[in-house]
């Protein structure tokens, strides 16, 4: 192929995956109207419904969103006021707090996490190669924005000590975590894996 060609390609994978990340704005921006939270409320309820509370500070969400401690704290308060959630006492270190959602917060995470149902229905229409495929090709796609210093956090199994890649050549499920000392067929690569530890 030559390099026109090649450049090419990739100016249709970047528009590709804007189309994309534009029908993900538009999904969260329908879930907000309609439970008049703002995205990063809904973002923030949804991934502190499912994450360790050893990885729900303030900072950690900024992180996690790309966003400045300040904004982030800015709509932490904003849930907090609206009863949705706590700040507690970290359990690793007394003078950091942690954030806990209120049984009205749990409520509404549960509710909330079904804003990306619609793009769900469709993938469920492609080949299950396929998907599998394409998840493969979004994790390295990740790893790599991670490593170039584009995005600051990757709790992936290709950024994780535990990760052993083709260990298992020939067999469906060829990598292996050595944490949970099991074999990982493609389908099983985690993209935000509670007991990743980063590779050094
Ligand atoms: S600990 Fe999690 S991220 Fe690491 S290899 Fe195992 S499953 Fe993947």
């Amino acid at each position: 192929m030559r390099k026109t060609e090649i450049s090419e390609l990739d100016e249709k994978i970047v528009a590709a995956l804007e189309r994309l990340s534009h029908v993900l704005r538009t999904l969260l921006w329908e879930e907000a109207v309609e439970s008049r939270l703002s995205p990063i409320q809904i973002q923030s309820l949804i991934y502190l419904s499912s994450h360790d509370e050893k990885l729900c500070r303030v900072n950690q969400l900024a992180q996690e969103f790309g966003l400045t401690p300040a904004t982030m704290s800015d709509a932490i308060s904003s849930l907090e006021a609206k009863g949705l959630l706590a700040r507690e006492p970290h359990p690793d270190d007394r003078r950091a707090q942690t954030l806990r959602l209120t049984a009205k917060g749990r409520r509404s995470g549960a509710k909330l996490s079904r804003w990306s149902d619609p793009l769900k229905e469709q993938l469920r229409q492609f080949p299950l190669e396929e998907r599998e495929r394409a998840l493969v090709f979004l994790l390295k796609l990740i790893e790599s924005l991670y490593r170039a210093g584009i995005i600051s956090v990757a709790r992936i199994c290709l950024t994780c000590r535990f990760f052993r890649p083709n260990a298992h050549r020939d067999s469906r499920a060829p990598h292996h975590c050595a944490l949970m000392d099991k074999p990982l067929a493609e389908r099983d690569l985690r993209v935000d894996c509670p007991e990743h530890e980063l590779v050094a």
